[in-house]
């Protein structure tokens, strides 16, 4: 079996279920409680935020735990814009996000707001100048993504937010992606939101966080205890918290051995396609793009049929593109690159480890080759 999917979730590193279980046994107390147990709890979440904070070059303060990007994002989006309607109506994203962001501005513009979604080239990278054109004295929120999920194309987040801070609008990034293989400086990259979750840096699942910059004026909509300084109301999960800070510091310390394993991982797959003679063309700029993934166009199959053959096989890796009972949508990543193109129904995301071997990698490729192999048979039967 190889699991070729981490941008879809990682597992959990062993030493982060290590210190979870930790606080489970131990520090079970809720930090709210003024005993010693609770004060226990309390100290860990203080703790967590502190380094949490520490490696994105973030005060504690504007660190907020989250379940999870979905949520950082809803919060990030919807609490800018209505804090900030009385300022302007108008929204900028990209056509390349999340769902978890394209449904938030989806859901805004039947609301009255007015969104333009930036276009994006074959390469599947913004154009700044675009952006310089649709920002307008009336637009509230900026909101562009790192590193793509689906392609892995890397956005110009550095040039967006020296550009934005002189602008009255918000700047919000998804940076979901890019732990782990990029440095998150948030200073540096002058954002004003930030968006991650623990399960795609081998972290728990559930657990996630938004950085709000100190002074950035939103709204919070989670109302009930005074948890996470007012801002979000409900017990904290004081394990997950926990197990993040462990998983984003191990992903900060090992960012560039691993990167350099990555990269030299994603020049043998390619290699090994190849060496075996199967055709495929690479989606999204090569040199624009995170280390762990790898998007490709197969000419020869569609989607569905080779990602249930390559199940079959043990291999499990993911198209962009949604499933909905039982028939497969175009990627709207891979229409926004191509347009109407049959890339967007053929093309399968590998997302990688740096602890995958090159067996591993030659077992896919075989299996891609058979795949390749058993299609030549069949249109040789129809033809
Ligand atoms: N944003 C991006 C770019 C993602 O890849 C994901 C996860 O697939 C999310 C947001 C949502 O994260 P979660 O499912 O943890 O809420």
């Amino acid at each position: 079996q190889v699991y070729a999917d981490y941008s879809a979730t990682t597992p959990v590193s062993p030493q982060v279920i290590e210190e979870m279980m930790d606080v489970y046994h131990h520090s079970y107390g809720n930090p709210s409680s003024i005993h010693q147990t609770g004060r226990q709890a309390r100290q860990i979440i203080d703790q967590s935020r502190r380094e949490i904070a520490g490696l994105l070059n973030a005060l504690p303060k504007e660190i907020l735990f989250t379940s999870g990007a979905t949520e950082s994002n809803n919060t990030a989006i919807k609490g800018a814009v209505y804090k900030n309607q009385h300022l302007g109506r108008h929204l900028i994203t990209t056509s390349i996000e999340h769902h978890s962001v394209l449904h938030v501005f989806q859901y805004l513009e039947k609301h009255g707001f007015e969104v333009t979604y930036l276009p994006v080239g074959a390469g599947g990278v913004i154009d700044i100048t675009d952006l310089k054109h649709a920002l307008r004295p009336d637009t509230i929120l900026v909101s562009v993504m790192f590193g793509n999920n689906e392609v892995g194309t890397i956005q110009p987040v550095d040039e967006i937010g020296e550009l934005l801070a002189r602008h009255q609008a918000i700047f919000h990034v998804d940076a979901v992606q890019t732990v782990g293989h990029l440095p998150i400086d948030v200073k540096e990259l002058k954002v004003d939101l930030l968006s991650l979750t623990a399960h795609k840096f081998f972290g728990p699942k559930g657990i996630g966080l938004l950085y709000i910059k100190d002074g950035t004026s939103i709204e919070f909509s989670q109302l009930g205890g005074s948890q996470e300084m007012k801002r979000r109301a409900g017990t904290e999960n004081v394990p997950l918290i926990k197990g993040m800070a462990a998983a984003l510091k191990e992903a900060s310390e090992h960012l560039d051995v691993h990167n350099i394993r990555l990269m030299q991982l994603k020049e043998y797959f390619l290699h090994s396609l190849q060496q075996r003679d199967i055709p495929f063309e690479m989606n999204g700029d090569k040199n624009m793009q995170l280390s762990h993934i790898t998007n490709l166009y197969f000419p020869f199959s569609d989607v569905e049929i080779m990602l249930t053959l390559l199940d079959m096989a043990g291999v499990y890796v993911s198209s962009g593109s949604a499933c909905t009972a039982g028939s497969i949508e175009p990627s709207h990543v891979l229409s926004a690159m191509f347009g109407e193109n049959p890339r967007t129904k053929r093309s399968i995301r590998f997302s990688f480890s740096h602890d995958m071997t090159e067996d591993q990698l030659d077992y896919i490729a075989d299996q891609l080759l058979k795949i390749y192999e058993l299609n030549k048979e069949r249109s040789g039967l129809n033809g």
